[in-house]
């Protein structure tokens, strides 16, 4: 399968920084062949809007390969599908913008919307519902602190995280799955995870895929790594076996940095 690169922007740039990342990203990657990867962005939700028009300009203008897989990420939806729900966004009024683009994806559970926004596990199953039901495609993230590490009880955590969704998710629906494996501990602070650690999970994940699916299916879900991902570790782990692709937050603010990152992933996929 072709790799994954995803950028998570989290809460940066301002408006006009979000909408020059486009056209400065094509500009960094002008006149490479990047044809072999799946490329996305994930900015805060304001800037969505603005950024797929961009987007939808410069693909009928520019004709630049990689813009065929290009699509975008929300960060986050609600787990409501409608109501007095204040500050939230539903699944439905993301797909609304859904037309123009390969696709459009949502991360899941990302270990700061679990912690600043207190996300239950329950919470997340229904916004994995919610995104399937409105064909957006969740990229469910997981991942150990640093005490599960020093404890050993890495695996349960994640196994505890992904099983109650694995074993609910219809085969005909797995097609809109990826996972993304995201350390804690690993997440901002510099330090990723060791390819034996990533190796391990990620093994372990599509082992636990290969105990619901039938095998072609359980390999064909994406399994991306994040945490700390930059251009000097992108090629070790896009190189682990069961590695299919980087979430990449920090990096992906740096349009050059993000750009070298795209040029590995297009290079080993
Ligand atoms: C993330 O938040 O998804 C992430 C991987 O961040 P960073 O690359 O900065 O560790």
């Amino acid at each position: 399968m072709s790799l994954y690169v995803i950028g998570n922007w989290k809460m940066n740039f301002n408006r006009r920084e979000a909408s020059l990342f486009l056209p400065n990203l094509i500009s960094c990657l002008d006149g490479e062949d990047i044809n072999n990867v799946n490329i996305s962005i994930s900015p805060p939700i304001i800037y969505l809007p603005e950024i797929l028009a961009k987007y939808i300009q410069l693909k009928s203008n520019d004709k630049i390969d990689f813009l065929n897989s290009f699509f975008l990420t929300a960060q986050n939806i609600s787990h409501y599908s409608k109501g007095a729900f204040t500050g939230q966004i539903s699944a439905g009024m993301l797909s609304s913008y859904c037309d123009n683009v390969s696709r459009m994806s949502v991360l899941i559970g990302h270990s700061e919307s679990r912690l600043y926004l207190h996300e239950s596990d329950d919470m997340i199953k229904s916004k994995i519902s919610n995104c399937l039901n409105e064909c957006l495609y969740p990229v469910v993230c997981c991942g150990e602190t640093k005490d599960n590490r020093k404890r050993g009880d890495y695996l349960e955590v994640v196994r505890k995280q992904l099983e109650p969704i694995i074993k609910n998710i219809p085969n005909g629906k797995l097609k809109f799955i990826s996972f993304a494996y995201e350390p804690i501990w690993a997440i901002g602070t510099g330090e990723n995870a060791s390819p034996e650690q990533i190796d391990e999970i990620h093994n372990y994940i599509r082992t636990l895929l290969c105990s619901y699916f039938p095998i072609d299916l359980a390999f064909s879900v994406p399994l991306l790594y994040g945490g700390s991902c930059s251009k000097n570790n992108a090629r070790d782990i896009l190189l682990i076996k069961n590695v299919n692709g980087l979430l990449v937050g920090g990096a992906s603010l740096d349009v050059e940095h993000f750009s070298k990152i795209i040029k590995i992933a297009n290079e080993l996929s």
